[in-house]
C-alpha cells in the first residue's frame, strides 16, 4: 500500500498531466481574496520610490553626529512633503516617519536621542551612514516580479498588488468542483432522518473545504446505493473540473463507487493509502462521455465525517490547487512534545484529532478520546492532528511529535 506521501505525489503529477491551458478573468482586486494569479505582477516603480525616514527625528549627515554634537536645525520633512531644501555641514532638518530624506543627509538619528532648544538639536550619541533610512529601490526595483504567476491571495499578496496600483489583477478561473455523497441510508440535513438514517453532513464539508481552497463547489446531493443512481449521477459530476465523491469505496457489499467508475472507464491510480482514518481512498481519472473530453480526476473519499475530512485535505486539496493554477502547498507540519503516551497499529500513519497547546515556550499535544473516524464531534473539538508515522507503534510521553494545524475558519 503506498504512503500518503507517495499518494500526494502522484495526485499532483496526474493532475498536472490533465491540466490543459487554465482560463483566466479579471477582477477587481477586492474580490481577488483567495484567487490565483495568472500573470505576474511587476512593480510600478522602485520600493521605497525615496529614500525614507522610518524613525521620527532628525536627518543628518553621519559625519557630523557624536555624543554632545550640536546642529542647527533648518526645517522640517513631513511625510508627502517633497524635499526642497539640503542639510549642510552642521546642520540637520526635523524628519517624520516615512517622509523623504533631504538631499546631503544620509542617516536619521531618533527624536528620543536628542533635545531641542530653539534651533539647537544636541545629540546624545552618533549615527552611522543609512541609520533608520531605506534606501529607494531597497525593497522592489521598477519593473521586477513583485507577485509570480501561480500565487494565491491573501491580505499580505492583496496589499502587494495594491501598492503597485494592480487594481484588476488577472487571475485564473475558479474550478467546479462537484460533490456526491453516496449512501441508502443519508438524508438532506435540514431534515428529520429516521432512526436508522443519517443527515448528511459530509456535503456541508467538502463544500466548505472546497471553498477554503478558493474553488467552487457544486453541490449534486446524495446517490443511493444503486447502480443506475450512481451513473446518473456521477456522469453529471464528470461535467465539472474534478468529481469528489463520499462514501461507498469501502469493502461492503453495497460499495458500488468503484464498479460505477470503472464502467465510466476510469484508470485507478491508487484505491487504498496506508493511513487511519481514510484508507480506503480512491484516486482515480475518468472521461465523460464526449470521446475528445479531457479526463478529470476523481476522488473517492471514504464516508465516516472524518476520514472524509482528512482524506480531503491530504488528497484533494493538492489536486485543487493544481486545477487552480496554484503550486500546490506542502502540509503544515509542525512538532510539539506528546503529553501522554500513546499506542497504535503500526503500517498506517495515524492522523488523531488532538488539542495544541503551550506550556511557557513549549508546544504540548495531546490527542483527544474518540469513537473513530466517525466521530466528528471529537474533530470539530480539535485544534491539530497528531500524526502517528506508521514505523511507530507506541510513543512515550515527552517525544516529540509531528501534527498537522487544523484549519478552523
Ligand atoms: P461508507 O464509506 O459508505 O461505508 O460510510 C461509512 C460511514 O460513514 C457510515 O457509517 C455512513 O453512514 C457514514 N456516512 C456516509 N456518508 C455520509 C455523509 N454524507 N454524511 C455523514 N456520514 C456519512
Ligand atoms: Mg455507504
Amino acid at each position: 500500500m503506498i504512503s500518503y506521501q507517495q499518494a500526494r505525489e502522484r495526485i499532483a503529477s496526474k493532475v498536472r498531466e490533465l491540466l490543459g491551458a487554465v482560463a483566466t478573468e479579471s477582477v477587481p482586486l477586492r474580490q481577488a481574496l483567495g484567487r490565483v494569479l495568472a500573470q505576474e505582477i511587476r512593480s510600478d516603480r522602485d520600493y521605497p520610490p525615496f529614500d525614507r525616514s522610518i524613525r521620527d527625528g532628525y536627518a543628518v549627515r553621519a559625519a557630523d553626529t557624536h555624543a554632545n554634537a550640536e546642529l542647527r536645525c533648518i526645517g522640517e520633512l513631513r511625510a508627502g512633503d517633497s524635499p526642497s531644501i539640503s542639510a549642510t555641514a552642521g546642520t540637520c532638518l526635523q524628519i517624520m516617519t516615512g517622509a523623504p530624506l533631504p538631499e546631503g543627509a544620509d542617516a536619521v538619528v531618533m527624536v528620543e536621542h536628542t533635545s531641542r532648544e530653539g534651533d539647537n538639536v544636541k545629540l546624545d550619541r552618533a549615527v552611522g551612514p543609512g541609520q533608520h533610512v531605506v534606501r529607494r529601490g531597497s525593497e522592489q526595483k521598477a519593473g521586477g516580479t513583485i507577485l509570480a504567476a501561480g500565487t494565491r491571495f491573501g491580505f499580505a499578496e492583496l496589499a502587494v498588488a495594491a501598492q503597485v496600483g494592480a487594481a484588476n489583477p488577472v487571475v485564473t478561473r475558479k474550478p467546479r468542483i462537484a460533490i456526491l455523497t453516496t449512501g441508502d441510508e443519508v438524508v438532506d440535513f435540514a431534515s428529520t432522518p429516521g432512526p436508522f438514517q443519517i443527515r448528511n453532513s459530509n456535503s456541508v464539508s467538502i463544500a466548505a473545504q472546497v471553498a477554503l481552497l478558493g474553488a467552487d463547489p457544486v453541490i449534486l446531493g446524495n446517490a443511493a446505493d444503486s447502480l443506475q443512481d450512481l451513473r446518473e449521477k456521477i456522469s453529471a459530476g464528470l461535467q465539472a473540473d474534478a468529481l469528489v465523491l463520499s462514501g461507498g469505496v469501502s469493502m461492503g457489499k453495497y460499495d458500488l463507487v468503484e464498479p460505477v467508475l470503472r464502467e465510466f472507464g476510469a484508470e485507478f491510480i491508487f484505491d487504498a493509502v496506508a493511513i487511519r482514518p481514510g484508507k480506503p481512498v480512491v484516486f482515480a481519472i475518468c472521461k465523460p462521455s464526449s470521446p475528445d473530453a479531457q479526463g478529470k480526476p476523481i476522488f473517492g473519499l471514504p464516508g465516516n465525517p472524518v476520514s472524509t475530512m482528512v482524506t480531503f485535505d491530504l488528497f484533494v486539496s493538492p489536486g485543487i490547487e493544481i486545477l487552480s493554477g496554484a503550486k500546490p502547498s506542502p502540509l503544515p507540519l509542525l512538532e510539539a512534545t506528546l503529553i501522554s503516551a500513546l499506542a497504535e497499529k503500526p503500517g498506517l500513519a495515524h492522523f488523531l484529532p488532538a488539542i495544541l497547546s503551550w506550556s511557557g515556550d513549549t508546544p504540548r499535544v495531546s490527542p483527544l478520546k474518540w469513537q473513530g473516524s466517525g466521530d466528528v464531534v471529537a474533530m470539530a473539538h480539535a485544534n491539530c492532528l497528531l500524526v502517528v508515522p506508521p514505523d511507530r507503534e507506541t510513543i512515550e510521553a515527552g517525544e516529540r511529535v509531528r501534527i498537522l494545524p487544523r484549519r478552523v475558519y
